[in-house]
């Protein structure tokens, strides 16, 4: 049974699902083409009360719903409470400002009259990860109802519980039937039906293998792609920062969501000056974290989402550590039930060494010491992937200009990359392409279209 609830924390499975079969999915599709030909004459004010609708039953039903997906994939609660009122505002600001982003835009052509309309493509399948189960589908799914497209969701396997509350949702929000539609199939199975005619655009959160089967499927089949892959973001500390405001969100960036965030500070570089400093406060802190149950709302930092993440963790640190790495701190899963791993931190690492390349998916740091900002900024760029990135300094101009020479979709200054409702959101390199969020992620499945008065 590949679709089920394991609870992280235990490693027990709590819940198993059958997966649909290919009827079901085929009628699937066929009711979310249907609900297509009337949403897309749906006004706009009509599609923003569903997700309004929506985004007040989240936060009426936050507890469970966070409950839930602690139990599904190990956030500690407080942060999984964020998320669904983060998902909530996500879907709000689309009800809000959905209409006047689509609104049509007048052309000043040589002559005549010239306006671009936006207007909806059709049935979307989106294919989202566990790590961030609602923000990830709310961010998705708000700007692609406002524009009148409908959804077909496959959710990552290990939360089909979140995945089922979310069309729940839905449902009782009065959307109509077919508008948004959870489909319960296997990652391969989502990348087979790209090429189904009835299926307009394809948008992928998750890892690299999964993006690319996905898109070129899309390719094959010339339809638009939107990836949102994984990230080895750098967290650029100048001599001139503050350093226990930078440890303090050095920590947040790298340990937010147990370590398995795409934009996780993953590389922290230090400038030589400050380097022993920032080390020795940060190596502190990690150490102190309370490691446990994600449900007690003491604790700091849970499990990995699964046993399994958690084994190929540990075999990313042991490679690396047989190739050279220094552990200078953790390194090993914690005894006992559940898929925990101690907070890591990891040095003396060169090219040579799969963690310098590699995504590591929980809480493990990567250390860097170098010479000055020219050799940050050339370490930073060192990667395959070009997601968020942060640079802490008091000196903000310089921060910008370092920003420019960072590859990447994102870089904060004094902050480690985050994400908000009005925000774009995406990256450049293996780190996939198109933005979701803010008025740009409205515009990815849209037929933009001219209409020319001569
Ligand atoms: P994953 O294995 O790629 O899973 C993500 C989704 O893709 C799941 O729904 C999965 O379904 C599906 N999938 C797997 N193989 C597929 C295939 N061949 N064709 C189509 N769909 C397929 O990713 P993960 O390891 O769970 O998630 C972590 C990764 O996501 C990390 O690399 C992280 O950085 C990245 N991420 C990126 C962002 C961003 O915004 N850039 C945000 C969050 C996470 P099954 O569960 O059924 O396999």
């Amino acid at each position: 049974m590949s679709i089920q609830t394991t609870n992280p924390a235990t490693n027990k499975v709590l819940k198993s699902f059958d997966e649909m079969t290919d009827k079901q999915v085929d009628d699937a599709i066929a009711q979310s083409s249907n609900s297509f030909q009337d949403w897309k004459k749906t006004s706009y004010p009509e599609r923003a009360a569903v997700l309004s609708k929506v985004a007040s039953l989240m936060r009426e039903n936050k507890a469970a719903l966070s409950t839930l997906i602690t139990l599904e994939m190990g956030k500690i609660l407080s942060q999984a409470e964020g998320e669904v009122e983060l998902s909530a505002d996500i879907l709000d600001y689309y009800a809000k400002n959905g209409e006047a982003f689509l609104a049509d835009k007048k052309l000043e052509p040589e002559y005549g009259e010239a306006i671009i309309r936006s207007s909806p493509i059709g049935v979307l399948l989106g294919v989202q990860p566990w790590n961030f189960p609602f923000y990830q589908v709310a961010r998705f799914v708000a700007p692609n109802i406002m524009v009148g497209n409908t959804i077909l969701l496959k959710h990552a396997s290990m939360v089909p519980q979140c995945a089922i509350a979310i069309e729940d949702l839905f449902k009782e929000a009065g959307a109509p039937i077919g508008l948004y539609t959870n489909l319960l199939i296997s990652g391969k199975r989502a990348s087979a039906i790209v090429s189904d005619k009835r299926i307009k655009g394809v948008s992928l959160t998750g890892s690299e293998a999964a993006g690319a089967s996905l898109a070129s499927e899309a390719g094959k089949n010339i339809k638009k792609s939107v990836l949102e892959l994984g990230g080895n973001d750098a967290l650029i500390v100048l001599a001139d920062a503050d350093i226990d405001k930078t440890v303090e969100w050095a920590v947040v960036g790298r340990m937010n969501n147990n370590g398995q965030s795409c934009i996780a500070s993953k590389r922290i570089i230090a400038v030589e000056a400050i380097a022993d400093e920032f080390i020795e406060k940060f190596t502190a802190k990690l150490a102190k974290l309370k490691v446990g149950d994600p449900m007690d709302p003491s604790t700091e930092l849970g499990p990995l989402s699964s046993e399994e993440a958690l084994l190929h963790l540990v075999d990313q640190v042991e490679r690396s550590v047989a190739a050279g790495a220094t552990v200078l701190l953790g390194g090993k899963r914690v005894d006992g039930p559940g898929a925990f791993m101690e907070p890591t931190i990891l040095t003396d690492l060169n090219p040579e060494i799969p963690a310098y390349h590699e995504e590591l998916f929980g809480p493990v740091s990567s250390f860097y010491r170098v010479k000055d900002e020219a050799a940050a900024i050339v370490l930073a760029n060192d990667s395959d992937f070009g997601l968020g990135g942060s640079i802490f300094t008091k000196d903000i101009e310089r921060g910008k200009q370092i920003a420019d020479q960072i590859d990447s979709g994102m870089i904060f200054i004094n902050h480690p990359t985050w994400t908000q409702a009005d925000l774009p959101f995406g990256g450049t390199k293996g780190s996939g392409y198109g933005r979701e969020l803010s008025e740009i992620g409205i515009h990815e499945f849209i037929n933009k279209k001219l209409i020319r008065v001569s």
